[in-house]
């Protein structure tokens, strides 16, 4: 068994720490947060006073999708008793919606279910459960670069040089240090050759706010959680505890919309979209959080066949991180951390070359197409706001692009087809499996190939710049 180091006690670095100490090796996550998540009975208090500097997204709404849960069932189910009595919240995508949408429930959707939670209500059950099995998890501890045996093919890491001068050995580092992590930085400053990084702005902005119900009920599902009108998106998403977060999404480069940030104007353009504007219909337990600028980042270790270096993996946002509003970030962390956990079951570490070059196989089979289908959604439906803005259709020469809106359209009046888009929306199957299945294409493009591109109720873009004046 290896004695593995975690950089960082996010998602990623938690859920990979826990399935490592679950197979028996040693692990300690260092992250540099210095404070300490409040006990999980009090779900209340990870909300108003645990402060992560570390992740500016804490605050932001979450939401864990059906795949992220599967995997917890399959592989770490201790997590799900301690999460349910943190009062995260059962819910099924699919039956959360109107009967009329989607018919009878079938056994086979319980494949739907996930337990969602707002991030540090998460985080905070995470970390207790992570200790319960064993991890050693040192907070106030940043890593401020890498431990090196300078070899002849790339420098091999032997652990991490922390704050204070001091050096943490071992067998392996996982960085888990999220979207800012250092490492490509770290490893030139080792001497190694750069990794391959690709990154871009996601192009995205997002308005949020959580709300808290005043009556014990939770606002009605009336149509899935993402939805698109002309010039925004809408995110609905429950949450533990009596809890919920809206968010309005845009284009960073639409300026007319950025009055979206004051919550008067907030308010006054959600009411406009009939399936969402009752979601404001609760206590505010935040302002309206505005976030820009975030970069879907990718990056591998092994370049042209051969390591950079040895005896380091990125898991989580610091290999693969994309625009949330897919919500796919936790999830394909913990793809990822099974795949490593996978790998170390067949493979030693101490194989140094041998286990980079699997982990970045593993990873580039996996995780790359995952990345690319996400960005491939994405850069479509920024190229589509934009084009909403200018005042022009979008109309890509994508057949896949084009399958993917007749379908949601057409969903909204069949149950079958609501089943293969709520796939989607769960992360539980990709566009080619969802199409594959004889039928799908056919019924959704008959249905709703030609119907608007925006078939829910809401304001055009004029309509919309109206409210915000
Ligand atoms: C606005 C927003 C909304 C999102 N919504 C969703 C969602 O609904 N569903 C979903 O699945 N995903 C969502 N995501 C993505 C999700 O937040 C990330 O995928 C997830 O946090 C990745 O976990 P991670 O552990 O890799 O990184 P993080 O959670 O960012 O954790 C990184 C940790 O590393 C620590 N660290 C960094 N550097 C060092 C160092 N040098 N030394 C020690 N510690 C260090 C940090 O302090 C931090 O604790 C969202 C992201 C954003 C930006």
């Amino acid at each position: 068994m290896a004695h593995i180091l975690v950089l960082g006690a996010g998602l990623a670095g938690l859920t990979t720490a826990m399935l490592l100490a679950d197979d028996g090796h040693r692990v300690t996550v260092l992250e540099r947060d210095p404070a300490q998540p409040p006990p999980v009975a009090h779900a209340a208090v990870a909300w108003d006073d645990w402060r992560r500097h570390g992740v500016s997204q804490f605050r932001l709404p979450h939401f864990m999708l059906p795949r992220w849960w599967s995997l917890i069932r399959t592989h770490l189910p201790d997590v799900a008793g301690p999460l349910l009595s943190a009062g995260a919240l059962p819910v099924n995508l699919l039956g959360a919606l109107p009967e009329a949408r989607r018919g009878a429930l079938r056994a086979d959707d319980s494949r739907f279910d996930t337990v969602t939670a707002r991030r540090p209500v998460l985080e905070a059950v995470l970390a207790g459960a992570a200790e319960a099995v064993g991890v050693t998890l040192r907070r106030g501890v940043a890593v401020t670069g890498l431990a090196i045996d300078r070899q002849p093919c790339a420098p091999h890491v032997t652990g991490v040089r922390t704050t204070g001068g001091g050096t943490a050995p071992a067998d392996l580092v996982v960085d888990c240090g999220g979207r800012r992590s250092a490492l490509g930085a770290w490893l030139s400053a080792a001497g190694a050759h750069p990794p391959i990084e690709q990154r871009e702005d996601s192009g995205f902005r997002y308005y949020a706010r959580h709300f808290r119900s005043r009556s014990g009920l939770l606002p009605a599902v009336l149509t899935s959680l993402l939805h698109h009108y002309d010039s925004l998106s809408v995110l609905t998403l429950p949450g533990d505890n009596d809890t919920w977060s809206v968010v309005l999404t845009t284009s960073g480069r639409d300026r007319a919309l950025r009055p979206l940030r004051d919550p008067d104007r907030w308010y006054a353009a959600l009411a406009r979209y009939p399936l969402a504007a009752h979601w404001a219909d609760g206590e505010p337990i935040s302002g309206v959080d505005v976030m820009a600028g975030i970069e879907d980042r990718y990056r591998r270790l092994v370049v042209d066949g051969r390591p950079v270096a040895t005896g380091v993996v990125p898991v989580g946002d610091a290999c693969a991180c994309t625009n949330p509003s897919l919500g796919r970030g936790a999830s394909m962390a913990l793809i990822q951390a099974v795949l490593l956990r996978d790998l170390l079951r067949e493979t030693d570490p101490r194989d140094h070359h041998t286990f980079a070059r699997r982990f970045d196989e593993a990873t580039t089979q996996t995780i790359e197409p995952l990345y690319r289908a996400t960005l491939w959604y994405d850069r479509h439906r920024l190229a589509e706001l934009d084009a909403d803005a200018a005042g022009r259709p979008y109309r890509p020469a994508d057949p896949r692009w084009r399958a993917g809106a007749a379908l949601f359209a057409a969903s909204l009046a069949d149950p079958e087809l609501t089943r293969a888009h709520t796939a989607l929306a769960s992360f539980i199957a990709t566009p080619d499996e969802v199409f594959a299945v004889p039928g799908v294409l056919d019924r959704a493009l008959a249905l709703g190939g030609d119907a608007d591109r925006y078939p829910l109720p809401g304001p055009s873009r004029a309509e919309l710049l109206g409210t915000l004046e």
